[in-house]
């Protein structure tokens, strides 16, 4: 079989790498090991403003625009919705909370999803002595059904082979590669928080952060939008909600921990005040970099290998626009800007081979 790129990892990141050669007509290959298990798209929010200190996250508004329209398109190839919008409503904690949100809402970029005023209604059940400061324009991208759905319909083409990529196979010339049977121009990886695994790029800085969420049932509460105050609650329908997530930077097994369970569950009484069950757990591991930035690029010595990885906590709004830009790195010679590019760690790979 002969191919334009192998993509190496079928989460988010692959999924937007596979759009933009499906729009430039490239042939392909997709090998992902991750059949069955949910993808780590696990809460799936977007929100573009660092709610903590009221500010903007790095490009999110200007990388939101590309991934808008780029999951309003998926919407048409499958006919269905994986947009959906809600607000967000965050417990404002004091006085000068309430004052350093109406300042905030006021700047650029930030007027675009902070509402000015301070709402004071009383939802039965939630403590919110200080009111709420609303976020519109913000939501929740369903990128589990999306990657099942784009699954789906790369097995129908013959376009995903479900298996383990081996690295051991990869046989690199100067204008092609060679993996066991496919012989292809390019091989892009998008492996997420398993780049360790990968000897070509496992001297990038990954410091991965394992989260962890839980599926509540709330009967006497039907709310609509989220609530955030230390944890997010999000309304997934039927008097359910999402809460999360934690940040482990130590333990990167995929199991549920009792530690994660207390912690969640200590922040959400701060607020709710309503009997509910837990309904299940949700794990996944965030790919963060050292820098809390992408890793976009080519190779330093293979520039027939590239790197789509970084994602961290915002792949929903980053995936779409960083693939864009390593799809034109790779066909149209684009430049690369510095903060993603992976050409800012050059020296690790100087040092490490
Ligand atoms: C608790 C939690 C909450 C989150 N909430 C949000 C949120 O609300 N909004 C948001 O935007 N982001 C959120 N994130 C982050 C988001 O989930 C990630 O940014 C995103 O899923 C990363 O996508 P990815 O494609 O890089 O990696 P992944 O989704 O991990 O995909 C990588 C794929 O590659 C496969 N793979 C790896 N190695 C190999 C190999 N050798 N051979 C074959 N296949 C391989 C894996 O099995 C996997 O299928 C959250 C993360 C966590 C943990």
């Amino acid at each position: 079989m002969q191919v334009d790129y192998i993509v190496v990892g079928f989460g988010l990141a692959g999924l937007a790498f596979v759009v933009e050669l499906e729009k430039a007509n490239k042939s392909f290959i997709v090998i992902d090991n991750n059949p069955n298990r949910p993808s780590r798209v696990v809460g799936g929010m977007y929100n573009p403003i660092i709610l903590k200190r009221f500010t903007p996250a790095w490009q999110a508004h200007e990388m939101w625009q590309v991934a808008h329209s780029f999951y309003k398109e998926l919407e048409k190839k499958f006919s269905k919705e994986y947009l959906f919008p809600f607000e967000i409503r965050r417990i404002l904690q004091s006085v000068e909370e309430q004052n350093n949100w109406v300042v905030a809402s006021d700047k650029a970029v930030m007027c675009d999803y902070m509402k000015p005023d301070i709402i004071q209604e009383s939802i039965a059940g939630i403590k919110a002595p200080f009111g709420f400061g609303k976020l519109i324009n913000v939501g929740r991208v369903a990128g589990e059904m999306l990657l099942e759905d784009y699954k789906s319909y790369l097995l129908s083409k013959n376009l995903l082979k479900i298996d383990t990529f081996d690295y051991d196979s990869l046989l690199i010339n100067e204008k092609s590669i060679s993996y066991k049977t496919i012989k292809a121009k390019q091989v892009v990886f998008s492996e997420g928080s398993y780049i360790h695994q990968n000897p070509f790029f496992n001297y990038l800085p990954m410091q991965v952060a394992k989260g962890e969420l839980l599926v509540i049932e709330v009967p006497k509460l039907t709310i609509d939008f989220t609530i955030k105050s230390s944890v997010f609650m999000v309304p997934f329908g039927n008097n359910q909600y999402v809460v999360g997530a934690t940040y482990n930077w130590k333990d990167k097994s995929f199991d549920a921990t009792d530690l994660a369970q207390q912690e969640l569950e200590e922040k959400l009484k701060r607020f709710l005040k309503l009997p509910y069950r837990i309904v299940a757990t949700k794990v996944g591991i965030r790919p963060t970099v050292k820098d809390r930035r992408p890793l976009v690029g080519q190779h330093p010595k293979y520039t027939n290998l590239a790197v789509l990885n970084g994602l961290g906590t915002r792949g929903v709004i980053i995936a779409p626009a960083i693939a864009k830009t390593l799809f034109n790195a790779i066909e149209n010679k684009h430049e690369i800007p510095k903060e993603m590019s992976v050409e800012r760690f050059q020296s690790l790979y100087t040092d490490n081979n």
